[in-house]
């Protein structure tokens, strides 16, 4: 019995430390070592036994036995004795509240494990004790990543407790992420998946904490008298401490001071003399809060003063950034001020980190939602029931669109069938997940990241380098727009089954549009030459598509390079070095690139085109969902060289970006568009123009200054689309040119949303209005169901920061409409249109106009 109850006071602790806000509960105990255990198998018995009651024992044992290791345990079993050993020092590094110290523990101790490890219990209990450091470090994507597959290993073994365990830490990730409610499902999903007085107790206390955030003081209270009647049970006078200090917090929170102050001197009363125990300091806190609330200041204070006692204000946790606002309170209506200030400014700054934190966690969840297993799977299940009956109603006032119920009537069956194969579609989705990440949605090719994957993980020597070759379908966008996407992607699937029929190439992937890649598998330049010519050869025949005889041209670029990334990217160099220079082929070389002429020459002429009108804007219509209206269209560069034909914006923006030709050219853009918005005045359009602002040009002040100029002199509204990586390089000088424009009127937008890694929590910071969903997301909304619940999180994240989403490329009226029932504020692509030159804009817009005359909120299910 004293056994379960000590296992069960150091469970309890574990959790409390992790999901409460007063975590960092250290007991002042000393350690207890027994030197005379000389042996490993006895100190590690002695590390685990002493890991709940006093963690630091449990880190000098587990430290002993790693030393015994050598001399007592036989070389075969060395390596899990090691394992062991470092697992036990992490696990009460972070029962301590050092998770810095002991997260590289652990991972030393998983590789000790070996690459495929056995999906033992120690195998699980590392990747947890690893999540738990991550949360702890707010690494949420990490921590949810480690959770997930330690829930994974634990479901394997059968070890319901665990589990447990595991959902009340998701829980916790939820709750920094301030999403209470999903919080609240883990909690209860975890209560019920084991029964244990020690796991009740922290999910009561959690839960109540989660509904004093809610507001719903009842519900906390209820929960907080469950998790003190079970501290009552198994007889700890230090939970019951604990839990009556969070009583009285909860109280302050609905301003009851008295019975505040009730419950924490009934906490003093239950945890003795606390003196010199660390978590004293917090009750200290409550007791100073429940004075402040009551008007006693002088009381007040004395309390404060001990929470902060020996103290560094300014490098205080967030478990102190409460007790710093009541300190800035209480000094303040003392009339201090010179130690209040401090504690204002700590406690701004423990905001601020919170904020980041949550944001961090956010993120981290909107990532993972879709992978956890099936008690998340239920969850998202729920969500998507509701959506599926929103799309049904949608449904049915387009009796004629058949195929969307044969779509509904397929979904359903897959849920009932769903119902019973949780555990199935779960792994499923993850392949879900992996097919969306590593194959091209519309051909089915394997994608670039599969290109980057084969390339740096195929077994071989560091040193060895690795031949990529790019190859161009020449005047693709003319293809793509004459063919149609179908059949464009067939005529891609076709290339792609010529290119692998040569021997030596094994898998095409599509790199973009018009350009697929392959890695070689041969050493020498020559060769791959060879190779590249065989692949242009093999394509000199017309492709055949129904009954359409398809000549194609191509182009190759060849690189070297042990990393994949650079070797793609200088593979794609080289191949603009062949167009620009009419090759059918070329070899990338650093010293060419190096000296640039050519690439000059192209910027020269870019420079010149924007000036003799062989460089135009073309203005693509954005309709804002909310009005049915088009008002707002997105500039985008089109470029015919009367020698190259015309020449993708994705071919010379970079180049222009990497030689500074891009200010210039971005002067010229805005200065443009705010010509034609004289022109769209002149026909009496007001809508908003959006340009795109290369990232490289956010740092550059004297741009900023001229761009604010140029788009606060057009008549009408021009906006920004920055891209979401740029920022993140060089975030300080970015943001105070954005805060400039932003302060100008000009509407700043983040463009490519999700491609890259950037984190909402950075781009909260920022002052823009709009997030621009990439369109990767948006391809495969209408038949991916995990694309809806991708765009529905990152729409109801987006609203949650005060952004409006708008959902770029897409391209039918499904996705359309289903966009708008996922709460997209605006919708951009080819299904309204492509961008169109702006004579045609303003017709496109005059032709709107006559068919709903001063519609001013159009039905857009009514189009269907
Ligand atoms: P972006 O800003 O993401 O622009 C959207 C791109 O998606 C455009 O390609 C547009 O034509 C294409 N698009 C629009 N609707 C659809 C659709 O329904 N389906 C598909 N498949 N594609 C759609 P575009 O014009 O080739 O531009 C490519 C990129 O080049 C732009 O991406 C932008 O980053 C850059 N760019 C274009 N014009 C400018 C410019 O004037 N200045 C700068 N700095 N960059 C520009
Ligand atoms: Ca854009
Ligand atoms: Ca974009």
């Amino acid at each position: 019995v004293t056994c379960r109850t000590t296992g069960a006071i150091v469970a309890i602790l574990v959790l409390l430390i992790q999901s409460t806000a007063q975590a960092g509960v250290q007991d002042a105990a000393s350690p207890e070592l027994h030197p005379e255990v000389a042996s490993f198998e006895g100190a590690i018995q002695d590390a685990r036994s002493n890991m709940m009651a006093n963690p630091p024992a449990a880190l000098a044992s587990a430290e002993h036995a790693e030393t015994y290791i050598d001399d007592n345990v036989p070389p075969m079993e060395r390596g899990v004795a090691y394992a062991t050993a470092w697992w036990l020092q992490a696990e009460a590094l972070t029962r301590l509240a050092r998770p810095g110290e002991a997260q590289p523990l652990a991972s030393q101790a998983l590789e000790q494990l070996g690459s495929t490890p056995q999906r033992n219990k120690l195998y699980a209990d590392l990747l947890l004790c690893l999540g738990r450091t991550n949360k702890m470090l707010g690494e949420h994507g990490r921590a949810l990543d480690h959770f997930q597959r330690a829930y994974e290993v634990f479901q394997e073994l059968g070890e319901t407790r665990s589990q447990s365990i595991i959902l009340q830490s998701i829980g916790s990730i939820y709750n920094d992420a301030r999403q209470y409610e999903r919080a609240v499902e883990y909690y209860a999903d975890a209560i019920e998946r084991y029964q244990d007085p020690s796991l009740d107790l922290s999910a009561f206390n959690n839960l109540a904490n989660v509904y004093r955030e809610l507001g719903r003081r009842d519900e906390a209270l209820d929960y907080f008298n469950r998790a003190l009647a079970i501290s009552q049970d198994i007889d700890s006078a230090m939970l019951e401490a604990r839990i009556l200090s969070n009583i009285a917090e909860m109280h302050i929170a609905f301003q009851e001071y008295d019975a505040a102050e009730a419950s924490i001197i009934l906490a003093f009363d239950r945890a003795g003399d606390p003196s010199g125990a660390e978590w004293a300091r917090f009750m200290w806190g409550v007791r100073a809060q429940a004075s402040a609330g009551q008007g006693h200041f002088y009381d007040a204070q004395r309390y404060i003063e001990r929470t902060f006692d020996g103290v560094d204000i300014e490098t205080t946790s967030q478990h102190f950034t409460k007790f710093h606002g009541a300190a800035a309170d209480i000094y303040q209506a003392l009339e201090n001020w010179r130690a209040a200030l401090p504690h204002l400014r700590a406690f701004k700054r423990l905001e601020d980190e919170s904020r980041e934190f949550g944001a961090s966690a956010n993120t981290a969840l909107v990532g993972a939602q879709f992978d956890f297993a099936e008690q998340e799977l239920e969850i998202e299940q729920l969500r998507i029931t509701s959506l599926e009956q929103d799309l049904e109603l949608s449904a049915a006032q387009a009796q004629q669109r058949l195929y969307i119920f044969t779509g509904l009537l397929v979904i359903s069956i897959m849920f009932g069938i769903g119902v019973y194969l949780r555990n199935r579609v779960a792994r499923e989705r993850a392949k879900d997940l992996e097919r969306a990440l590593y194959f091209d949605a519309e051909t089915g090719l394997p994608s670039r990241q599969s290109l980057l994957r084969q390339i740096d993980s195929a077994p071989r020597q560091l040193t060895d380098d690795v031949f990529v070759i790019a190859l161009q379908l020449e005047r693709h966008s003319h293809l793509e727009s004459v063919l149609g996407f179908a059949k464009y992607s067939e005529l891609l699937v076709q290339v792609a089954g010529r290119l692998q029929a040569i021997v030596g190439i094994d898998s095409v992937t599509r790199i973009s549009s018009g350009i697929l890649g392959v890695k070689l598998d041969c050493d020498e330049e020559r060769q791959a030459s060879r190779l590249a010519e065989q692949m242009r050869d093999c394509l000199f025949d017309p492709i055949h598509i129904d009954d359409l005889d398809i000549d194609i041209s191509v182009i190759t670029g060849i690189a070297c390079h042990e990393s994949g990334e650079i070797g793609l990217k200088n593979a794609l160099i080289a191949l603009q070095q062949a167009q620009v220079e009419h090759q059918s082929n070329m070899i990338f070389s650093a010293e060419k690139y190096g000296d640039p002429s050519e690439n000059l020459a192209m910027m020269g002429r870019m420079l010149n085109a924007t000036q003799n009108g062989e460089m135009v804007l073309h203005y693509q219509p954005k309709l804002n969902l909310r009005t049915g209206q088009i008002q707002a269209a997105e500039a985008l560069c089109r470029w015919i060289d009367p020698e190259r034909g015309f020449i993708s914006p994705d071919s010379f923006i970079p180049h222009a970006e990497e030689t500074g030709h891009i200010r210039a050219f971005t002067e010229w853009t805005i200065d443009q568009t705010a010509r034609d918005q004289v022109m769209m005045h002149a026909a009496g359009y007001r809508i908003t123009l959006a340009v795109n602002i290369s990232g490289a040009l956010l740092v550059d002040d004297e741009f900023a200054r001229i761009a604010m100029r140029l788009a606060n002199q057009a008549p009408g509204s021009i906006s920004f689309e920055i891209t979401e990586t740029a920022v993140m390089h060089n975030p300080e000088r970015a943001m105070a040119n954005l805060e400039m424009w932003s302060k100008s009127g000009i509407k700043l937008a983040i463009d490519d949303y999700g491609s890259g890694l950037s984190s909402l929590a950075y781009l909260k910071t920022l002052p823009c209005q709009e997030l621009k969903l990439d369109r990767a997301f948006i391809t495969d909304v209408a038949t991916s169901k995990r694309d809806r619940m991708l765009v529905k999180s990152t729409v109801d994240l987006a609203h949650n920061l005060g952004l409006e989403m708008t959902a770029e490329g897409v391209e039918s009226e499904e996705g359309l409409t289903l966009l708008k029932l996922l709460g997209c504020d605006w919708v951009q692509g080819y299904v309204l249109s492509k961008a169109l030159p702006l004579a045609e804009l303003i017709k496109f817009l005059g032709d709107r106009r006559d068919e709903d005359p001063g519609a001013d909120n159009i039905d857009l299910s009514n189009r269907l």
